[in-house]
């Protein structure tokens, strides 16, 4: 999501290789948010053999990119795919969805919704040895909540060996955009949204003019969208330490609102608990602590 100045140099320097990017989604067009595509783009090999890349952004950035390759003597060669975005469902596979949604900045400015699909329930393998089946393909069959006849005659439905299905987790990206509906609407129900907090609420007349949120904002949208956490990013460099009004002010602001939110930083990393319908039993079968809690795959809130 989004390509800033530097994002190559970031990238050397963390866990992820360029080499792994398969899909890039670009908001908008302002400088913060694609002046480091060309050097990632360049940094990705594109003219040796591997996958392609797709990259999806307004209207303009088509343009944008050509024209810088044709004036640095570039060559994309065939494998990298731009695609002009318009609100709605803009891609699917087996595993995932992504639409976008038209925020409200001072250029077109598109959110991102990414929502994984519901997978099928944890086959119960105990249980399926238990009833004395035989393991081997069958067990495959009834993962797929199949229903099949054992040798002895008996017939097993798949779907009893099976737990409820996992709901597949949401995440939303909204950035720039000062508060608005569609903002909302795009995070509705969301694990993780990850929205814009460019300045602290006394500064919200700046923010109007500019169109960007303030911390506040920023928690009126997780709280009106009913997301379980909130990641605040974009922050204006006035609130940098040695200024009168610090990020740790931006996060008290927007906790006062929703309490579950979290500043973002370089390298920081957030996994997406599962929702897996036996966590819930697990909660109240004694978790002890937070690493028990990580472990179960379950939502941890930290105090800091
Ligand atoms: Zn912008």
């Amino acid at each position: 999501m989004d390509c800033g100045e530097g994002t190559q140099h970031q990238l050397q320097r963390s866990e992820i290789k360029s080499s792994q990017i398969r899909r890039i989604f670009i908001t908008h067009m302002h400088g913060d948010h694609t002046f480091g595509l060309m050097g990632l783009i360049a940094s990705c090999g594109l003219a040796g053999k591997g996958q392609p890349i797709d990259i999806y952004g307004p209207e303009g950035l088509k343009e944008y990119l050509l024209a810088t390759a044709k004036y640095s003597h570039m060559n994309f060669g065939s494998r990298l795919k731009i695609h002009t975005v318009r609100p709605g469902l803009l891609y699917e596979d087996d595993e995932f969805r992504v639409s976008c949604q038209l925020l409200k900045h001072r250029i077109p400015a598109h959110g991102y919704r990414i929502v994984e699909k519901d997978r099928p329930g944890m086959f119960d393998i105990e249980k399926a040895k238990s009833l004395g089946i035989p393991p081997g393909p069958i067990y495959g069959k009834l993962k797929q909540g199949q229903v099949v006849t054992l040798e002895d005659g008996r017939r097993i439905n798949g779907r009893d060996l099976c737990g409820k299905p996992e709901t597949g987790r949401k995440v939303v990206y909204c950035t720039d955009t000062v508060f608005c509906d569609a903002a909302v609407e795009l995070a509705k129900d969301a694990d993780v949204l990850i929205h814009e907090a460019t300045f602290a609420h006394q500064d919200a007349q700046m923010a109007f003019e500019k169109m960007h949120s303030t911390s506040t904002m920023a928690a009126q949208v997780a709280l009106l969208a009913g997301v379980k956490q909130l990641i605040m990013t974009h922050f204006s460099p006035r609130y940098a330490p040695g200024n009168p009004i610090g990020l740790n002010d931006l996060k008290q602001e927007a906790r006062a609102i929703f309490p579950n939110t979290k500043l973002a930083y370089d390298f920081y990393s957030y996994q997406v608990p599962r929702r897996r319908e036996e966590n819930k039993v697990k909660v109240g079968a004694g978790v002890r602590s937070k690493e028990q809690a990580r472990d179960a795959g379950l939502l941890v809130i930290d105090d800091d």
